[in-house]
This record gives C-alpha cells, sequence and structure tokens, in this order.
C-alpha cells in the first residue's frame, strides 16, 4: 500500500526555483489500498497530479471503473483549491466520495461553490463522476484500512485522519495549534503508536512567538514533543509555510532531528509503502 505526498505546503502554492526541493503544491496526500482504490487526504493544488496519475492507471487497466475516496480536513482554500481540477470528476468511469467532518449536504454546497457563479466554466452538478458526500463516521473501513479522524485546534475546524492497515499506520494533522503549555492530549491519544505521523510544520518556534498565536498552525519543536509522547515511529514536518525556502526547511528539519531522530520532512513527490514504513 504506497503512500504519496502529492503537495506539503501550506496556505499558498509556492512554485519558485528556491522550493523545487520540497515542492510548491497544497495539500494532498494519497494511499493506494491493495485493491487499487485511492483514499485522499485533502485537495489542495498536489490533487491534479494525483487525478493524471489515477485516470492513466485506469487506461492501462482497460478503462474499468475507478473508485476515489475523498477525506477533507476543512474548507480553507489550501486544501480544496485543487478540486476542480481534479481529472476523475470529469470520468464518468469514478466514483468520488467525498468525506468532511461536517454534514454531507454542507460539504457538497462548500465545493459546488468553488465551481459556482463566474469561478469556473464547469458546475460540480454538470461533472460526469458519480459524486456522494459522507460524514466520516467511527469504524469507517475502506478497501481494508480502518478510517479514523481527531478534531483539532483551527480556526473554523479541522480534522486529523489517521489510516491504518496490519497494524501500520500514517496520521495527517497539517492543521493545528499546539498548547500554550504542553501538548495536544487528544492528538496524542489519536497519534498514538502511528508509522507516521504527518504534522503542522508551518512555523518556525521564532516565527511562532512573534507574531503568529493564534493562527491555528504549530512548529517543528512541538511537532517532535508531540511525536515523542504518542510514541510514533516517524515524524513528517509538513505544511510548509510559502516563506521558507529549501533551504529553511532543511534547517529546521536538521534542528528536528536533533531531538526526533526519525523526523523528515514532506516532499512532494514522496512514496514510501505503508506495509514496510
Ligand atoms: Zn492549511
Ligand atoms: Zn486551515
Amino acid at each position: 500500500m504506497e503512500v504519496t505526498i502529492w503537495g506539503a505546503r501550506g496556505t499558498f502554492p509556492s512554485p519558485r526555483k528556491d522550493t523545487v526541493c520540497y515542492g510548491g503544491h497544497t495539500c494532498c496526500l494519497s494511499l493506494r489500498t491493495a485493491a487499487g482504490e485511492y483514499i485522499v487526504v485533502d485537495s489542495g493544488t498536489g490533487i491534479r497530479d494525483l487525478g493524471e496519475r489515477i485516470m492513466a492507471e485506469a487506461e492501462e487497466a482497460g478503462n474499468g471503473p475507478v473508485r476515489i475516496h475523498l477525506l477533507l480536513t476543512h474548507f480553507h482554500l489550501d486544501h480544496i483549491m485543487g478540486f476542480p481540477f481534479f481529472q476523475p470528476l470529469f470520468s464518468p468511469r469514478a466514483t468520488v466520495f467525498v468525506y468532511a467532518p461536517v454534514a454531507p449536504e454542507e460539504t457538497r454546497k462548500h465545493l459546488a461553490g468553488l465551481m459556482a457563479d463566474r469561478y469556473f466554466p464547469v458546475r460540480l452538478d454538470e461533472t460526469r463522476s458519480t459524486k456522494v458526500f459522507l460524514e466520516c463516521e467511527p469504524g469507517l473501513v475502506i478497501g481494508g484500512v480502518g478510517v479514523s479522524s481527531c478534531p483539532l485546534v483551527h480556526p473554523q475546524g479541522s480534522v486529523a485522519y489517521r489510516l491504518e492497515s496490519g497494524g501500520r499506520s500514517v496520521v495527517s494533522a497539517t492543521d493545528t495549534e499546539h498548547p500554550e503549555k504542553g501538548i495536544d492530549e487528544r492528538l496524542a491519544a489519536f497519534a498514538a503508536g502511528a508509522t507516521r505521523l504527518v504534522y503542522d510544520a508551518m512555523f518556525t518556534p521564532e516565527e511562532y512567538a512573534a507574531a503568529k498565536k493564534g493562527w491555528g498552525h504549530s512548529t517543528w519543536l512541538a511537532g517532535t514533543e508531540l511525536a515523542a509522547a504518542a510514541r510514533v515511529e516517524g515524524l513528517i514536518l509538513s505544511h510548509h509555510s510559502p516563506d521558507h525556502t529549501d533551504e529553511m526547511v532543511d534547517r529546521l528539519l536538521a534542528a528536528a532531528r536533533r531531538i526526533f531522530p526519525r523526523a523528515e520532512a514532506a516532499r512532494q513527490g514522496w512514496s514510501w509503502d505503508l506495509s514496510k514504513g
């Protein structure tokens, strides 16, 4: 089961010469199940490349049905702006299941709004895929992968998702703010023992202390504290600030590794096999 990061940037796409290594696309992560279905966390700009991959695979496999399960953490633009550009949405062979932490009709309304009025040439209800809007209920299992969610501390709310199969798991917690003192105990319990924790490292501790308290984001330092408390195997710093160059991400990763050696920085295009790590 392959996990891939299609976008690791927070807030705004940042394709520049100095972001080539970690990438400029906003948040999108996928897990391909053993049966070839895709579970996708968020539809930032990275989802466009994923959509092309999914349709190319479908063509190679003889144009059978395509099933995609999109888990939205919240509706801030950096997490949904790629949705209208997701190729499977336009394919009659595709069924797109969309889960979010709000009522299904509200999810449909927010996504339709992205494609309404003069914002986009095609309306959501004119796209040719089958779309199913759902809530992420406890006990949800998709293609043998257990899916659960946990509320995060973020303006207008957000959730973390945990994808689990065969004792291996990846937790994505990209938009959250750590408490003034200590760690977010609810998130630590949710992420406990995870194979990999993808965490919001939007600000450096210095940036956070100077002017970013209450913005709903966290730091690499808080990430290391949470990773240690939750006893995760690996920490992946993500939701990189648009202001952070590759060199800065390298520096903050090096600092994180001095505290939590099994830390990585999320890099657009990076894949790993969940059954191995
Ligand atoms: Zn975000
Ligand atoms: Zn957000």
